[in-house]
């Protein structure tokens, strides 16, 4: 790994493992989020990761993305996502925003403000395009009507962009279009904290917009390019974060199944003796360790053929998530009644890991995404991948 990754990750993990030490022996609450580790985050400089190098960050290299996000997750699910989620406001106005944009918000974003993305409505689920919140031109302005759901940082967020029907005619189709909000805008109103079954730390709400008065200039990129904005800031990029916090949960339940393994023993003999807890083990190895490898050649390939990007970064997002989950798993079989029990980390670990199979984009919608593009190759991929294999 190159020199400048590797002081990346050394930074998260040392960040990651004095957060989980101060916050002493039950770990970092699961079901608040924490301005405390945000402030952690803005000190080691890595809030601003996302953003590009004269405001502080690295810009948008998904591997970069990927080693915070997976050393935050093998302490808490929560931080790991909500930074992921904030890293992609950074990411979207770094590609897209105007100067204007990126001088009044990329130097706030460093130092504290949290982003939210808000794409999803009640009647869209993952489909972005049946969205129905609209932004309508009123002279110089934009009015925002509509609401979303399930928006991770919601209840936090001192940023927003939201995605949003651009135009009222719709004489070629609807287009959309990402506007950039401050979390004061008179007209925007949140709901409570979404009370679910794991990643209760990301302060994740329905948010509703009633007239929201913004300037026309407040559209990041284009009129009616929000998709194209969608694309680069979420798919191809917070899709390798939110895979790295999968892996990041799949690598902390392994951990701890062996040192159980290894610790408790029955009769004398640690349980990882018996060859059904040791198939387990070597089943949850395998996905880990799969896991990682698909993560980090799809992030290094999405670099270096942009254009391959999207099935990558749904692949990468797809097998991660759904491997952690059988990992949590088998890792709560292993350690049993005290994996099932509040003692271990392990039944927070599941409900987190269970959340990623659905954030953004479900494992079937992901999965539809997928066979559409191998359909389009007509044929397997060549193995090892050429741009990797020519090293
Ligand atoms: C942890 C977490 C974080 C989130 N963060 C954000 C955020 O920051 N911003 C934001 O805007 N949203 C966020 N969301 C919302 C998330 O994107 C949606 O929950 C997700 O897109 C699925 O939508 P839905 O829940 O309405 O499910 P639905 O769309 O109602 O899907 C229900 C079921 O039907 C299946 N299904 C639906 N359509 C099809 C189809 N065409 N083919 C096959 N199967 C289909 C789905 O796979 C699923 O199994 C988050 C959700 C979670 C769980």
């Amino acid at each position: 790994m190159q020199e400048e990754y590797r002081l990346i990750q050394d930074s998260a993990k040392r960040l990651a493992e004095a957060l989980a030490a101060e916050a002493g022996p039950g770990g970092i609450a699961a079901d608040a989020f924490s301005r405390q580790a945000v402030e952690a985050l803005v000190a080691s400089g890595l809030w601003a990761l996302a953003s590009p190098p004269e405001y502080a960050g690295v810009g948008g290299d998904p591997r970069a993305l990927a080693l915070v996000a997976y050393e935050l997750a093998r302490v808490s699910g929560s931080l790991a996502l909500s930074f992921v989620a904030h890293s992609s406001v950074c990411r979207a106005l770094d590609n897209f925003g105007s100067s204007a944009q990126k001088q009044d918000y990329l130097p706030r974003l460093a130092a504290g403000s949290v982003g939210a993305f808000a794409v999803h409505e009640a009647a869209s689920g993952a489909v972005a395009a049946a969205v129905a919140t609209r932004a309508e031109l009123a002279g110089l302005d934009l009015l925002l009507t509509g609401s979303k759901f399930f928006v991770t940082n919601g209840r936090e967020a001192d940023v927003i962009l939201a995605l949003a029907r651009s135009d009222s005619q719709e004489a070629d189709g609807p287009s959309f279009s990402v506007i950039l909000l401050d979390g004061s805008t008179p007209g925007l109103t949140r709901g409570p904290h979404d009370s679910r079954m794991g990643l209760n730390g990301t302060g994740s709400c329905e948010m509703v917009f009633r007239r929201c008065r913004v300037p026309a200039e407040q559209v990041v990129g284009d009129v009616g390019g929000g998709m194209g904005v969608l694309k680069a800031a979420l798919v191809e990029y917070a899709f390798f974060g939110a895979a790295a916090v999968s892996l990041g949960l799949a690598n902390s339940c392994l951990d701890i199944a062996l040192r159980h393994a290894s610790e408790r023993t029955i009769q004398g003999l640690a349980i990882g003796e018996q060859q059904a807890v040791r198939l387990m083990i070597a089943e949850m190895d395998g996905l880990v360790g799969a896991s990682g490898m698909l993560l980090w050649d799809a992030a290094t390939r999405a670099v270096e053929t942009p254009e391959q990007a999207v099935l990558l970064a749904s692949r990468a997002k797809r097998f991660t998530s759904s491997s952690a989950v059988r990992v949590a798993d088998l890792a709560i079989q292993v350690c049993a009644g005290h994996g099932y029990s509040r003692e271990l980390p392990l039944e927070n670990h599941y409900r987190d890991a269970r959340g990623l199979t659905i954030h953004y984009k479900t494992t079937e919608l992901l999965g539809f995404d997928i066979a559409g593009l191998v359909l389009e190759r007509r044929g397997a991929e060549a193995w090892p991948p050429p741009e990797l294999g020519s090293e």
